[in-house]
C-alpha cells in the first residue's frame, strides 16, 4: 500500500490568512456556535494529509500541532483510512458492553503490549482523554479504598469535573466552573527553568513528597496523578530523577501512580510512552489523543489486580471502544510499527530541538527551550528577565498563523508556543516551516 501523501506536502498560501470563504463561515458561526468553544485560528479546514492542513480558499498550512497531538501518524493516514472506512460500512456500533466485537480486545491487547512494564496488565477503553483520567481514578480509588488523590502544579487533564478538579490552571479551564470534586490536592512539579536553580529531581520529588505527606498523609492517598511530560500546562519537562523518585514512593506506601500519557503517548517523546525514558513503570496509564489516528478513543491500561478489582459493570459508556475508533487505531498503531514512528520523533525532535536551542541562544525573548521527541517549545519572557511574557508568545503564534503555520501556544502564564509536528512530516517541509518561526521570533526583538 502507498504511504505518501494525497496532498503536496508544501506550504502554499493563494488568499491571506483568514480567507474570504473562512470570513463568512465564521460568521456563520458566531449566530450559531456557542461562544464558549473558541478556536486557534479561524482558518476552516477542507481536507488534510500528511502535515498539511488544506483551508476552504485552497491554502495549504503546515500543521506543527497535529490537532493537539492527535494525527501522529499524519492526517488522513493511509492505514487509518483503510481500516476505519472499511470498518464503517461493516458495523458502527453495538457497544461493547451488550455485544463485544475483536477489535476492541485487539486495541487492549496492544495498549498491554506497549505501556510500560512487562506486568500482566488490563486495559478498558473510553472516547476522550477526560473520561479516561476520571476512570482511572475511579479504578484506583476502587482497587485501594482510599479517597484522596495528588496532582501537580501546572497539570492538565481534562475538563469534565473531576478532571478540572485535577488540571491546575483557571482561566480558561475553571474560572465559574465550580464547585469541583473534592478530595483533590496539589504538589509542586519539577520545573527546572522556574525552581531554584541546581534543584535536582530527587530533591524535586522530595519537595512534593513533604506536601503530600503534611496535607494527604500517604494512607488516605488512592493515587498520584502526573503527566510525564507536562501538555497543556506549559512542556514541563521534570528534572531527571523526579519520577523514578515518585514511583518508589507510591510504591512504597500502596499509593497507585497514575501517568497520564494522553499528550505525550504513542511514539511522540522518542519513546513509546514518555515513562520509558527513565524506566518509570506506572500502575495505571491514560491514553487518547495519539491513539488512533485522529478518532476519538482513550484508554486506561493498567495492573491486572488493579483494574480487575472493578466489579463487572463498575466502569464501561455507551460509545467506549467504538469499532470504528478501534480499527482506526490498529490502523495506527500498523503505521507507528511500519514507519518506526519512535524513532522519526526522535529525528524530528533533534531538528526542531537544534532551531530552538539556536533560537534561545541568540533571542533574549526566549528564556528556555526544552521538550522531548517532536514534543518541543520555547518559553518567552521579557528579555533579561524570566518574567512570562504571554503577548510575545501570542505575537510569534499570529505571525506563523499568517504566514501558514500552525503552531500552539500554552502554558500557565500563555507565555509557551509549542511544537507538535505530525512525526511523518517530511524534512523539507519542517525545515521550511522552522524557518517562519525563527522569523516570527526575530520580529520580537525588533
Ligand atoms: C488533552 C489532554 C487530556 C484531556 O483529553 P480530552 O480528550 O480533551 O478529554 C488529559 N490529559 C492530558 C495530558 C491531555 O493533554
Amino acid at each position: 500500500m502507498d504511504d505518501g501523501a494525497r496532498i503536496p506536502q508544501r506550504r502554499r498560501l493563494v488568499t491571506e490568512l483568514p480567507g474570504p470563504r473562512s470570513r463568512e463561515l465564521e460568521h456563520r458561526r458566531g449566530r450559531a456556535v456557542a461562544q464558549g468553544v473558541s478556536s486557534v485560528l479561524p482558518v476552516y479546514v477542507a481536507e488534510a494529509s500528511g502535515a498539511i492542513l488544506v483551508d476552504v480558499d485552497g491554502n495549504s498550512l503546515v500543521d506543527l500541532g497535529s490537532g493537539i497531538a492527535v494525527v501522529g501518524v499524519g492526517h488522513t493516514a493511509p492505514r487509518v483510512v483503510e481500516r476505519a472506512s472499511s470498518q464503517v460500512a461493516r458495523l458502527t456500533h453495538s457497544c461493547f458492553m451488550v455485544n463485544p466485537y475483536e477489535a476492541y480486545v485487539a486495541v487492549c491487547e496492544e495498549l498491554n503490549e506497549l505501556t510500560p512494564g512487562s506486568h500482566e496488565k488490563r486495559s478498558a477503553l473510553f472516547n476522550s482523554g477526560a473520561e479516561a483520567v476520571e476512570n482511572a481514578v475511579k479504578i484506583a480509588r476502587h482497587a485501594t479504598g482510599r479517597h484522596a488523590v495528588v496532582a501537580f502544579d501546572h497539570a492538565y487533564h481534562g475538563r469534565t469535573n473531576l478532571a478540572m478538579a485535577l488540571t491546575a490552571k483557571n482561566m480558561p479551564y475553571k474560572d465559574g466552573f465550580g464547585p469541583f470534586a473534592s478530595s483533590i490536592y496539589r504538589a509542586p512539579m519539577s520545573y527546572p527553568f522556574r525552581d531554584p536553580a541546581g534543584m535536582t529531581g530527587d530533591e524535586a520529588a522530595a519537595r512534593a513528597i513533604a506536601v503530600v505527606e503534611s496535607q494527604v498523609g500517604a494512607r488516605n492517598l488512592a493515587c498520584v496523578v502526573v503527566e510525564p511530560i507536562q501538555g497543556e500546562g506549559g512542556f514541563v519537562v521534570p528534572a531527571s530523577g523526579f519520577l523514578p523518585a515518585l514511583a518508589a514512593w507510591c510504591a512504597e506506601h500502596g499509593v497507585l501512580l497514575v501517568a497520564d500519557e494522553i499528550q505525550t503517548g504513542f511514539a511522540r517523546t522518542g519513546d513509546w510512552f514518555a515513562c520509558d525514558d527513565e524506566g518509570v513503570v506506572p500502575d495505571l496509564v491514560t491514553t487518547a489523543k495519539g491513539i488512533a489516528g485522529g478518532l476519538p478513543l482513550a484508554g486506561v491500561t493498567g495492573r491486572a489486580e488493579i483494574m480487575d478489582a472493578v466489579h463487572a459493570g463498575g466502569i464501561g459508556g455507551t460509545y467506549g471502544g467504538n469499532p470504528v475508533a478501534c480499527e482506526a487505531a490498529l490502523g495506527a498503531l500498523t503505521t507507528m510499527r511500519e514507519l518506526d514512528l519512535p524513532a522519526a520523533a526522535r529525528r524530528v525532535g533533534a531538528i526542531v530541538a537544534g532551531r530552538l536551542a539556536a533560537l534561545r541562544s541568540s533571542s533574549p525573548s526566549v528564556g528556555d527551550a526544552r521538550g522531548r521527541g517532536a514534543m518541543q517549545a520555547i518559553e518567552l519572557v521579557r528579555p533579561g528577565t524570566t518574567e512570562p511574557d504571554a503577548a510575545a508568545a501570542r505575537s510569534v503564534a499570529n505571525r506563523c498563523h499568517r504566514d501558514g503555520v500552525v503552531v500552539l501556544t500554552c502554558g500557565t502564564y500563555g507565555n509557551v508556543v509549542r511544537l507538535l509536528p505530525p512525526l511523518v512530516i517530511e524534512e523539507s517541509l519542517l525545515a521550511d516551516a522552522l524557518d517562519v518561526l525563527v522569523t516570527a521570533v526575530g520580529a520580537l526583538d525588533g
